[in-house]
């Protein structure tokens, strides 16, 4: 091999092939001594040195296929009377005290961004902890500390990752897509880091998308005074779905026919699934339709909902404000005690619901982040490795890769 194929191959210079070797069917073995042109102090970079022995070191490069390739070069050990030390020179192909190359690790890295740490390191016939190693380096390198300054628009979320995680608050920027924190815990006391951190970077933030939980409207108030909180369509119509499915339990609990438990057995799913979703196959919308007539409560709730979704559809925020007003009116005219206490819910966020029409944003790119987390999470080194864990988390909107299986 020469040496210009050990250049456009591994991106090395300065050093000669002097062997090449197939150590079995997988495994490739290329042997490189430097060039005198590279032999220089390490400390002073010095040439006037004078050769003191030599040693023998290993390091494995990027695969050609699934064959590994190793490089054994002979590094001569050098004293330099400048600075009056004997060591080994320097490897310009490889960081300090590794033992694969920059272009493996650079390769690496590409992997582990398109696929999961552990099926990377399987790919490439290391340990997980080389990998993981090669991972925290270079996103602490990037993403250790990041930064606030210019966040203008925040979505905020917890993710329940079982027991033994439990739960996560985390902030992410809307603008970048990127995860900027990771708090332990749920709800406002998860956030006390975050928000000093954010007073310290001076960032001016515009909006908060969030949950309709009344700890994340004091925090934003409290701390951001003039941010607007955002309360999204998608936790507005969760919060509803679970007051639709508190209400199918009451009424079967309170059903007094067969018939009507039976009709009502079985549609949870139903109702929540929006009605152009329903399989007419599995004769879905007949089920829904027939549960519906039997229960005049359950079908005023079920058609409130789809009338809710037309608050996001309104042409302006003032045609917006008349709709809602309208839509808690109605709920509270249907006599319906679950669904009168949710339009009082709605009464008392009619400033952070309305604010979609100034800032349309919402925590719906979270779900996309949290589905990437629950994937990573099944690898179960969250809690073996929180620090990793954190790393991987502010890299996140770099990965490629999607949830599977
Ligand atoms: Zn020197």
């Amino acid at each position: 091999m020469s040496d210009n194929q050990l250049y456009s191959l591994w991106g090395i210079r300065g050093y000669r092939v002097t062997g090449f070797e197939m150590i079995d069917a997988n495994n490739a073995l290329v042997s490189l001594e430097p060039r005198p042109s590279v032999v220089h102090c390490p400390s002073c970079r010095s040439r006037d040195v004078v050769r003191k022995g030599k040693k023998l070191r290993l390091f494995l490069a990027t695969p050609i296929g699934w064959r590994r390739v190793y490089f054994e070069v002979t590094i001569p050990r050098v004293r330099c009377d400048r600075c009056g030390i004997t060591r080994q020179i320097r490897v310009s192909f490889a960081e300090k005290q590794r033992r694969h190359t920059r272009q493996f690790e650079r390769y690496a890295l590409e992997l582990a961004r398109i696929t999961t740490t552990q099926l990377a390191a399987a790919h490439l016939g290391v340990s997980w902890d080389t990998i993981r190693d090669i991972e925290v380096r270079h996103l602490g390198r990037r993403y250790g500390k990041p930064r606030l300054k210019h966040l203008k628009h925040l979505a905020i979320d917890e993710i329940y990752l079982g027991k033994r995680l439990g739960f996560l608050t985390l902030v992410l920027d809307l603008d970048s897509g990127a995860v900027v924190f990771v708090g332990p815990g749920k709800k406002a006391e998860s956030l006390a880091l975050f928000w000093r951190r954010l007073r310290a970077s001076h960032a001016r933030v515009r909006a908060v998308a969030a949950d309709m939980a009344p700890a994340y409207a004091m925090a934003v108030h409290k701390h951001l005074p003039r941010a607007m909180l955002v309360n999204d369509r998608f936790h507005v119509i969760k919060l509803y779905n679970e007051t639709l499915t508190e209400l199918r339990r009451e009424l079967y609990r309170e059903a007094t026919s067969l018939l009507s438990k039976q009709v009502l057995k079985g549609t949870r799913w139903l109702l929540l699934k929006r009605s152009d979703h329903l399989d007419p196959k599995r004769r879905e919308p007949t089920r829904l339709q027939r549960a519906l007539n039997l229960n005049e409560s359950l079908a005023t709730a079920y058609y409130l909902r789809e009338d809710l979704n037309q608050f996001w559809e309104q042409p302006d925020k003032r045609a917006a404000a008349r709709f809602l007003d309208d839509w808690i009116q109605d709920a509270q005219a249907s006599g319906i005690r679950l669904l009168m206490k949710f339009a009082k819910t709605l009464a008392s966020r009619h400033h952070s619901l309305l604010a979609w029409y100034d800032y349309p944003i919402s925590t719906g790119p979270l779900e996309a982040v949290n589905n990437k987390i629950r994937l990573m999470n099944r690898q179960a080194f969250g809690y073996r490795d929180p620090q990793f864990f954190e790393l991987k988390l502010f890299a996140l909107h770099t990965t490629r890769y999607a949830l599977v299986g």
